[in-house]
């Protein structure tokens, strides 16, 4: 099929597979160190799959996944990717004051950029945790200097969502150049649908998303996807104690996952979110508190 000319924002969101958010009530944050860490070899595993499809794109990792991952880091950097800030330990932002916040992603860019060893301009608020409640944390990231934030998912969703906010880039900060590309969403009879990856992605047949994606590009701007290392991780523990719905969220189609994803790749272009964020600048939309 003919690509679009416009480059999409690819992106990984690097947790581990006991760090999502379906599992916080069953496995404390206390348990980590004593669980087997995957995520190193499916970072490994997505470069790979990456440097097949011949695309670059932007990891949003924890700083403690970070900590512990030391070569991955490094192999994320080297082979041309950026690596981006996903806080240190997945901890909602509307759940921290605005010092906490600002401590939090002080931390993670910290060592991130220690294991990277390139600055850190990028960050996405864990389970798109920034939304009408915790305005602030625009600010914070501003003060800190970041480039962008891709924190917002401008819908309705059961775990998250800001309804009201812009569906592509805006500047959420007044007299500030940080731009927030929010998560893609698609519209259907004027409704807006979640469209950017996940559970959707993995759930939905594939023509849900590539449907949306090229709606996206029809009306002339990027998409932006993202999807998790336990995603392309069939032999991940189950986690039988959690509740079902979270269980079946969580383990559909893994073994079709990376099978899908190369499709997703050859089919639309795709690039990393600093660059993306960089051209949407000039016309991303005043949007400020
Ligand atoms: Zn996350």
């Amino acid at each position: 099929m003919d690509k679009s000319t416009i480059v999409n924002g690819l992106s990984v969101d690097v947790e581990d597979w006991f760090q999502v958010g379906a599992f916080e009530n069953t496995i404390s944050r206390g348990d980590w160190d004593g669980l087997e860490l995957r995520v190193g070899d499916n970072v490994a595993r997505i470069l790979d799959l990456f440097d097949g499809a011949g695309v670059k794109a932007t990891f949003f990792t924890l700083g403690w996944v970070a900590e512990r991952n030391k070569p991955a880091m490094r192999a994320i950097v080297e082979r041309g990717h950026e690596l981006a800030s996903h806080g240190y330990d997945h901890t909602r932002v509307f759940t921290f004051t605005r010092a906490q916040f600002a401590e939090d992603i002080a931390r993670a860019r910290a060592i991130l950029e220690d294991a990277g060893g390139q600055e850190v301009t990028g960050y996405r608020a864990p389970s798109f945790s920034i939304d009408a409640r915790n305005r602030w944390a625009h600010e914070v990231l501003a003060e800190h200097g970041y480039a962008y934030s891709s924190s917002v998912a401008p819908v309705v969703h059961d775990h998250y969502g800001w309804r009201e906010a812009p569906r592509f880039a805006f500047n959420p900060v007044a007299g500030s150049d940080l731009v927030e590309i929010p998560v893609t969403t698609a519209l259907f009879r004027r409704r807006r649908l979640a469209a950017g990856g996940g559970g959707f992605f993995r759930v939905l047949p594939y023509g849900f998303s590539r449907w949306a994606i090229r709606q996206v590009n029809r009306e002339g701007r990027p998409a932006v996807f993202y999807f998790h290392p336990w995603e392309v991780d069939p032999g991940q523990p189950r986690v039988a104690e959690a509740p079902l719905r979270s269980r079946l969220r969580h383990y559909t189609n893994l073994t079709r996952m990376e099978g899908k994803l190369s499709t997703l790749l050859g089919d639309f272009a795709w690039g990393r979110m600093d660059a993306l964020a960089a051209r949407e600048m000039p016309r991303s939309l005043a949007w400020a508190a």
